[in-house]
Order: C-alpha cells, then structure tokens, then sequence
C-alpha cells in the first residue's frame, strides 16, 4: 500500500471512514460500561466546535498563541477550585491521565535528586491498586517499584504495609481515588500524615474521581478526603476525558506549589535549532482538547454536573442493589464512586463477559492479582443512566448461561504447556508458538476470549506480560501483500 495516487472524493473518503468502523463496539448504545464517557449529543456538538476551532493551534509556543496559555491556566484554575487547591496551586493540560502521573512522577525524581542527591535508587510506593500508568512512569524514569498489598476486605491502601516499606530510598507515596478497579478511595489523610512524617511526597490519583466525586459529596454521598486541601498531598491527577465528560486527550496535574513543579518542566538549548522548553511530555501541543475541554465545562456547568452525578449515582445503587441480589455474583466491596467491581465463587466471570457481549454489553474483565480476585469492572457513566433493568436482566441470563457451559478448551495441552513455562526461558519463536496455538496470530481478534482470559488468569504476571508484548508486536502491522 502507498499514498494513493489518485486522490479520493470527500464523500469516498467518509464512506471508508465509516466502513473502518464497522466491527468496532457501539458506543452510543448506552451499552458500554468504560472507554467512552458519553455526555450525550448537545454537549458532544459543543465539544466538536471547538475542538476544531482550535484544531490548528500549537501549544509548542504559547507566546505565538497566547490563547492556549490562557484556556491552560483557566483550567487549572477551575479544578483547583473544585480540588482543594490553594493560591499556591499550579498545574497543567496534558493529554490523559497517564501523561499526568508520568509528570508528577518525573517531578518527585528530580526534585529528590536536588534536594536529596544521598538517594542513588529512588523508589515509590505502590499499593496493588495503584494505576498500571505509575508502574510505566517507574519504568520510563529509571524508579524502583515496592509493591504492598490493600486490605482484603474494602481493598483500601493499608498504611501500615504502607509505614513498613518506607526505605531511606523512598521519594513518593501513591493513593487513589478512587482506585480503578474496585472504586474506593484510599485513607488519603492518614498517607497525607505519614508522608508529612516522613518528609515525603504524595500523589493523590484522581484521575477517575478528581472531578465527580465533590458533586457526589454535595449530594451527601460519604465521599473520604483526597485532595489538595489534604496535609501531605503534593501533586493530584485529574483526568478530564473520563467524568468530566470532555473529548479524549485531556487531563490536568496540579501541584501543592511551583516550587515542586518547576522539576516538571524540561527545557533544552543545546542543539542547532530553536530552544524547547515543554511543560509536558508533548512539545507540539493540540489545541483542541484544551479548547473542547474549556467549552465543555462550561457548556455543562457546575449545575449541569451536579445533576449528572445525581443520575449517576442512583444508576450505581440500582447496579449494585441488582448485582447484589444474584445468588452467583458478589461485589467486591462497597464502592465510593461509580465504578464497580464483581465477582463469581460459581461461574466463570470470563464467560459472562462473552455472554453480555453476546447480549450487546461491553463490560470488562479483569485477573486476579494479589488479593484481588478475577472480576468484573463496570465504569458507570451519563449513558447508561436508564438502562440499568436491562442492564440486569441480561446479567441474569448471560449468569445462567455461562453456568450451562463449560468455558470452552484453548487447544489440547497449551493450558498446561502453559503453567509449567519459565518466563525466563521462553524466546520470541515461543511467544509465537503460543499466540497462534491460542488462535491470536493472524486471522483477525477471537470474539470468545473466555478461555484465553482464564488461561492468561491463571499464570503468572510476568508471563502474562509477555504475552500481551507479542500480541500487541504482532498485531500492529502493515498487511502484507
Ligand atoms: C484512567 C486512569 C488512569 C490513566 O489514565 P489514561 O487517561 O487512561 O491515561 C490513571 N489512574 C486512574 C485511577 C485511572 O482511572
């Protein structure tokens, strides 16, 4: 394939637009519990025009566009508002949540390296709940990973595993809130408390929580201390793109003060070309987003917000009121926010994935790790709102039929071929032997994944790590021919 040499018609070019999307998972549906946060189709519209009002714009230079600067700071502004934050508070626009917590992580490295050079191998703390997105950050920025577990009963942070793996290497303790998985906000205060302590920096993880979860407090709901009115926090994460309802590529961190900020920013003079100074990981810095973002929180409002947590928070009661009442499921724990998790001592929860997505329903499967068992996660958003009894009436069948079946066999003897590997030992020819055994080489994504999720449960992390790595080595590539 190359550049087409005939250039293509708009229409033509739409019309493979649309083709491309055929297979993809209906969003609009109502039926999605995660990936897209759906405000609806009069807010979806604001976020268009302007997004494209400012699809050329660059935030490389914000002297040339001092437009960007200003929508920047303004949203900052507003969620430090929202968040706790002081006179003092800064932050910044990124492109999600995982840039968000690179930063914040990358500033506790450096400013550690400037106000604490003794530490030669610096280490954060992670409770098992803590987002895939800081053990990226450890493995970007050169930081070890001590891992603790969460309490086995609410699936909070458990301080005190927290208090004993504080070294005199370690440079940032992690919280969040809530934890994507089960929804619970850690005790932010008392890691707030022992950071303080200690001489330590925080983030509190609010990528999920940051912007609904002070709607969910004013409507009485129990919501734990997190932000940055919290001792002890020094950096939060607040991802826009999920509950604030805002097109994808937006996210703020802030900071307790510049002073910790400052070890954010990069800056390079040394090459032949025009002098760089980033505030991000991007250089070249989209417009759009911040600008959709801008027009969004403003379009919805703080009423608007209130309102849409209101729903939401109901639709969560009925979800685990229904769930709650099914004699083969049961949550995890009681979560704070809108997110959700359930589990099976009967049924195989892999298999009741493939039910629902028989059924029309995308909700998401998870392996167990630690003490956290195989279950489901259900992201609850603005879209499902009054689809909740269909929601569980389905539920309830796809339950039942998952308990008709057995989970079907991956291939004879890659199951147990499989739990007896050394990781260490397997090479890529392997890799590949085992992907197209499971029937993940070539002919395309399998729709039942059942099997191949219990399979990759049962083993190990890090094998389960390389796995996906040749997966995805393999998946993304040009087609031959
Ligand atoms: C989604 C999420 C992240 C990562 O955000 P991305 O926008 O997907 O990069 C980090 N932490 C938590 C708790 C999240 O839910």
């Amino acid at each position: 394939m190359g550049i087409p040499k005939q250039r293509l018609a708009k229409e033509a070019i739409f019309q493979h637009l649309e083709a491309f999307r055929a297979q993809d998972l209906d969003w609009r549906s109502g039926r999605m519990f995660g990936y897209v946060f759906d405000p609806g189709r009069e807010v979806m519209e604001v976020a268009k025009e302007a997004y494209a009002a400012f699809l050329s714009e660059n935030g490389l230079d914000f002297t040339a566009f001092p437009s960007l600067l200003r929508l920047e700071n303004e949203l900052v502004a507003m969620a430090a508002g929202h968040l706790g934050g002081g006179p003092k508070t800064v932050g910044n626009f990124t492109s999600g949540g995982t840039e968000s917590i690179l930063l914040a992580v990358k500033a506790a490295r450096d400013f550690c390296r400037a106000k604490r050079p003794e530490i030669r191998e610096p280490e954060m703390i992670l409770p098992v709940t803590a987002h895939a997105a800081f053990h990226k950050a450890a493995h970007y920025l050169g930081i070890r990973v001590v891992q603790v577990p969460v309490n086995g009963e609410n699936f909070r942070a458990d301080v005190d595993r927290v208090r004993q793996a504080v070294s005199p290497n370690t440079i940032l303790l992690v919280g969040s809130a809530p934890s994507y998985a089960h929804g619970v906000v850690d005790p932010i205060r008392e890691l707030g408390e022992l950071a303080r302590e200690k001489g330590l920096l925080l983030h509190s993880d609010a990528c999920m929580g940051g912007f609904m979860l002070p709607y969910f407090r004013r409507l009485g709901h129990p919501v734990p201390d997190f932000d940055l009115s919290v001792p002890g926090v020094t950096s939060l994460s607040v991802d826009l793109h999920k509950y604030a309802y805002t097109p994808k590529g937006a996210s703020l961190v802030l900071y307790r003060d510049a002073g910790l900020r400052k070890y954010q920013v990069f800056a390079c003079s040394r090459w032949a070309g025009y002098s760089v100074v980033n505030n991000a990981v991007q250089s070249s810095k989209p417009g759009g987003p911040m600008a959709a973002a801008w027009a969004v929180l403003h379009f919805v409002g703080d009423e608007g917000y209130l309102e849409i947590a209101r729903r939401k928070l109901e639709s969560t009661h009925r979800i685990l009121e229904g769930i709650e009442r099914m004699k083969d499921l049961r949550i995890t724990t009681r979560p704070d926010m809108c997110l959700l998790a359930f589990t099976s001592d009967t049924v195989d929860v892999f298999r009741v994935v493939d039910e629902m997505a028989r059924r029309g329903w995308y909700i998401q499967p998870a392996f167990a790790y630690d003490n956290s068992p195989a279950h489901v996660h259900l992201s609850i958003n603005a879209s499902n709102v009054g689809r909740e009894d269909a929601f569980l009436e389905d539920l309830a069948q796809a339950v039942e039929a998952a308990k008709g079946e057995d989970t079907p066999e991956l291939p004879a003897g890659l199951e147990e071929g499989l739990a007896g590997l050394d990781p260490g030992a397997l090479d890529d020819e392997g890799l590949s032997r085992i992907l197209e055994a499971a029937g993940l080489r070539g002919q395309g994504l399998p729709r039942e994944m059942a099997g191949i999720n219990r399979t990759l449960n049962a083993l190990p992390a890090e094998l389960r790590e390389r796995l996906l790595t040749a997966f995805v080595n393999d998946v993304f590539r040009p087609e031959e021919g």
